[in-house]
């Protein structure tokens, strides 16, 4: 694992994209502490907490829960991880959380992964995941060792309720609808970096070389 200069990103995606498989890889390769606002919503949502029973009703129709319940635990959470490199996945969604977090804590880079969505219906069938780790396999490329188990644990994976087809389609329009004025805001800030493909063995080594060249 390399050591790196204090480096703070954001990876941005459609739901479906290959954001947590590619996340998983920087993470592996990278030194980098890793927040998934999906996987902490979720995580609330199974230990029913005040923000899990709120935050479920939105997650359930395919909807963004409200900016302020989800800036307040987010932040709670970059601070925690304190003076380490970190990388944010699924946070920002709208401009508000954007500007909000680069008041709170400018960052150094925005990863946008672009697939086309046709691949990402496909593809979001036969996505099972590790709901305590966030960890994430497909049927298809990416089985896990024992049928139905986690890798790491042996505990079990499940189907996410919001990765039926009807659910993907209402997110990926929600996506659309947001992912334009983030990008135009990071690019101005000069800090976007795209990368488009149709599988993540073929995005991810652009990923790579881009990190290793911008974190010296
Ligand atoms: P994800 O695992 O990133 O696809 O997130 C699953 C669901 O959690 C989304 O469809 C939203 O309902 C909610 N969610 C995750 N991140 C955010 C965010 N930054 N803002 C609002 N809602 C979010």
């Amino acid at each position: 694992m390399r050591k790196l200069k204090l480096f703070r990103a954001i990876i941005m995606g459609a739901p479906g994209s290959g954001k947590g498989t590619i996340s998983d890889r920087i993470l592996k390769r990278f030194n980098f502490k890793y927040a998934a606002t999906g996987d902490l919503l979720r995580q609330n949502v199974k230990m029913k907490t005040p923000l899990g029973i709120e935050a479920d009703k939105y997650i359930k129709a395919g909807q963004l829960v409200p900016d302020d319940l989800i800036i307040k635990c987010i932040l709670n959470r970059v601070s925690a991880i304190g003076n380490d490199s970190w990388l944010l996945d699924g946070f920002p969604r709208t401009i508000a959380q954007a500007e909000y977090l680069w008041n709170f804590q400018p960052v150094e880079s925005v990863i946008q992964l672009s697939v086309p969505h046709d691949v990402i219906i496909e593809r979001v069938k036969d996505r099972w995941v590790h709901l305590p780790s966030g960890r994430v396999y497909n049927l298809h490329f990416n089985k896990p060792k024992v049928p139905g188990r986690d890798d790491v644990t042996g505990e079990e994976l499940v189907q996410r309720e919001d990765d039926d087809p009807e659910t993907v389609k209402k997110r990926l329009e929600v996506y659309d609808a947001c992912i334009k004025p983030m990008a135009d805001f990071y690019r101005q800030l000069g800090i976007l970096a795209e990368f488009e493909g149709r599988t993540t063995d073929e995005i991810w080594p652009k990923v790579q070389t881009y990190l290793e060249k911008a974190i010296k």
